[in-house]
Order: C-alpha cells, then sequence, then structure tokens
C-alpha cells in the first residue's frame, strides 16, 4: 500500500511555513472530524490528516521526513497518538480561520501581523432588525503567557538558526536533465522562523500561543442584513515577532421569519382577506416587526393589491432611516362551504348576473376571447 505524500495530505507546499501547515490542518480536521464529518471513510482521511500533521509540525521530524519520505530511517509515525491540539475544535461548527491576504514574507524576524479570524453567527430575523448585546466564546490562540510568545522555556531564548543563519530560507541545488537548478526554500529546521528552540516551552510545547475558549462580546448593529461582516479590531490571533494582532470578522447569517421578507430596509408581507372583505372593505390589524397595525381594505381589493406601511421596516444599518413595510393582499377563497353558504352564493351569482359589477373588467375580456374561437 503506498502511503500519500504528507504536504499531499494537507494540501500545502513543500516550502509551507509552520504556520500554514497549522492552518491547513485545523481546516482539514474540521472538515473530516468523525463527530461532524459521518461520511465513509471521513475517520480514515482524519487519521491521515492527523498522522500527517504529528509529523509536519515537528522540527525534527518534519526535517526527518523531508530527506527520507516515508521510508525513512524512524518509519513508524503514523499511528501515534498526540494530545492536545484540535481538542477546542471538533465540536465547533461555526469557527474557522482564515489568512487574509499573506503574501511571501521576507525576513522572518520582523513583526508580522497576526492572522484575522472569521466566525459566522447565526441570529434571529428579530436580532438583526433591532440589533443586540451579546457574548460569544470562540476557541482562538493567545500568546503563551508562560513564554511570553518566544516558545522558549521560561530563562532560555530561542537562537539563530544555524542552517539558515536566520534567514529562515536555504538554497537547494537540484540536478535535473536541464541542469542544476537552485532554489529558495522555507528552512526545514525552523521552519522559516530563522529561530531554533532548544528547549521548548512546556506550556504551548514551543508554539508560542496556546489555545483558549475566549469570550467576546459582540454588538450586533440594528439593521445588519444577511451576510454581512462586522470587524473587531484586534481579536484575531496574536502577532508574531510582536507584531499587531489580527482582526476578528463576524459574518451574519440572519434566520428567516414565518411571515415576513426582507429585502434591504423593506419588509414585505402577505396578508390573507376574505373574499368578503376585500368586497365590502375592512379595517384589519396587520403584523409588523415593531407591532400590530391598522390597516384600511377599500370596497373591492383585488388580491396583489399592495399596500405600504411607511417607517415600519427595518432600521438602516448606517442610520439613514427606517425602510417600509410593504402589504401584498391575497384574497382566499373559502373550500369548505355548509348547504347554507352554497345557496347564498348562488343568490349572489344570480343577482350579480355573472358580471360582479364591473364595467369592462378581466371576466369580460375573456369571454370575449371564448367567443373568437
Ligand atoms: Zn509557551
Ligand atoms: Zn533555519
Amino acid at each position: 500500500m503506498s502511503k500519500r505524500d504528507y504536504y499531499e495530505v494537507l494540501g500545502v507546499e513543500k516550502s509551507a511555513s509552520k504556520e500554514e501547515i497549522k492552518k491547513a490542518y485545523r481546516k482539514l480536521s474540521k472538515k473530516y472530524h468523525p463527530d461532524i464529518n459521518k461520511e465513509a471513510g471521513a475517520d480514515e482521511k482524519f487519521k491521515e490528516i492527523k498522522e500527517a500533521y504529528e509529523v509536519l509540525s515537528d522540527e525534527q521530524k518534519r526535517a526527518q521526513y523531508d530527506q527520507f519520505g516515508h521510508a525513512g530511517p524512524n518509519q513508524g509515525f503514523g499511528g501515534q497518538d498526540f494530545g492536545g491540539f484540535g481538542g477546542g475544535f471538533g465540536g465547533f461548527e461555526d469557527i474557522f480561520s482564515t489568512f487574509f491576504g499573506g503574501g511571501r514574507r521576507r525576513d522572518p524576524n520582523a513583526p508580522r501581523q497576526g492572522a484575522d479570524l472569521q466566525y459566522t453567527m447565526t441570529i434571529s430575523f428579530e436580532d438583526a432588525v433591532f440589533g443586540k448585546e451579546t457574548d460569544i466564546r470562540i476557541p482562538k490562540e493567545e500568546t503563551c503567557d508562560t513564554c511570553e510568545g518566544t516558545g522558549a522555556k521560561p530563562g532560555t531564548s530561542p537562537e539563530t538558526c544555524s542552517h539558515c543563519q536566520g534567514t529562515g530560507e536555504l538554497n537547494v541545488e537540484q540536478n535535473t536533465p536541464f541542469g542544476r537548478i537552485v532554489n529558495r526554500r522555507a528552512c526545514p529546521y525552523c521552519q522559516g522562523s530563522g529561530k531554533l528552540i532548544k528547549e521548548k516551552c512546556a506550556t504551548c510545547g514551543g508554539e508560542g500561543t496556546v489555545t483558549k475558549n475566549k469570550t467576546i462580546h459582540v454588538k450586533i448593529p440594528a439593521g445588519i442584513d444577511d451576510g454581512q461582516q462586522l470587524r473587531i479590531p484586534g481579536q484575531g490571533e496574536p502577532g508574531i515577532n510582536g507584531g499587531p494582532a489580527g482582526d476578528l470578522f463576524i459574518v451574519f447569517r440572519v434566520l428567516p421569519h414565518e411571515l415576513f421578507e426582507r429585502d434591504g430596509d423593506d419588509i414585505y408581507c402577505d396578508i390573507p382577506v376574505t373574499f368578503v372583505q376585500s368586497a365590502l372593505g375592512d379595517e384589519i390589524e396587520v403584523p409588523t416587526i415593531h407591532g400590530k397595525v391598522k390597516l384600511k381594505i377599500p370596497a373591492g381589493t383585488q388580491t396583489g393589491t399592495k399596500f405600504r406601511l411607511r417607517g415600519k421596516g427595518v432600521p438602516n444599518v448606517r442610520g439613514q432611516g427606517t425602510g417600509d413595510q410593504h402589504i401584498r393582499v391575497k384574497v382566499v377563497t373559502p373550500t369548505k362551504l355548509n348547504e347554507k353558504q352554497k345557496q347564498l352564493l348562488r343568490e349572489f351569482a344570480e343577482v350579480s348576473g355573472e358580471t360582479l359589477g364591473e364595467e369592462e373588467g378581466f371576466f369580460d375580456k375573456v369571454k370575449r376571447a371564448l367567443k373568437r374561437d
């Protein structure tokens, strides 16, 4: 049985940085976690991902793997259990982290901004209209307090990587049929960080960060709509080499309402009326997101007639006024009639002479069309 390449398993480049590997692992392990993914083979896939990550996340194992592949001197990377990682992730359906931007980096020791995080928050129709303050708990990378983010055991400090002299990159020479090619790639010994940690911090295992469930207070703005996002500065992942933290982006998913439909700041709603109400006119109560409102239905109202209730829609998220509520009248034809009702309707039809009082109405047009054939 041939084993798949670990880089291929995680879908990363051979030159991927430690962080890229971590991100790829998190994304995939979330996708194939047996608690979430019930598809056949997901379990196997999850194990494969775990195994690849176990090797590629460890400086020494990765260097060995790069050199010797699966058939290396240290066979049996696979199958080992490793603790700690991914623990906070499994059951969390809403969270996933993404890189925004990125690009190639030059100096591995330069301060860099932490990655941005994205969080999808599902809210009710009403909360989207009126806004709400709430707390969310998200698993989040935090700078390790024990080592203050260096990853080195307290009292020690990371050393400059001797393999790449701290540049984080190595020249790799390759003999190809077209001659010798020199490639620059991330140093496998320090994973492109330019630093080597001799004695790892026990708290974070040399990562410099720990995963914590963090509570973040969120003010959902009134008028937010499905798909819109809110940026919370500084609540993304911690910065690298003393750089600023990334931002947290909250993307809102608004649940549908059983009565109301929203389009921008306007709300649409169908209101049923009986054919007696529509014929004779009536004053009815209609629901709005702001409470009940009285509406006059004039005599002779047809199905599909629209009414507008000004200012009964959604407050604009940028504070520019409030939308309207649009009501579409639906005339409901009775389905269960008793004998007396049927008799009355027959009499009504007779008295109306089948014209229903219209001058040149819809019925007349249909009748004329029928006569033509
Ligand atoms: Zn630490
Ligand atoms: Zn190095």
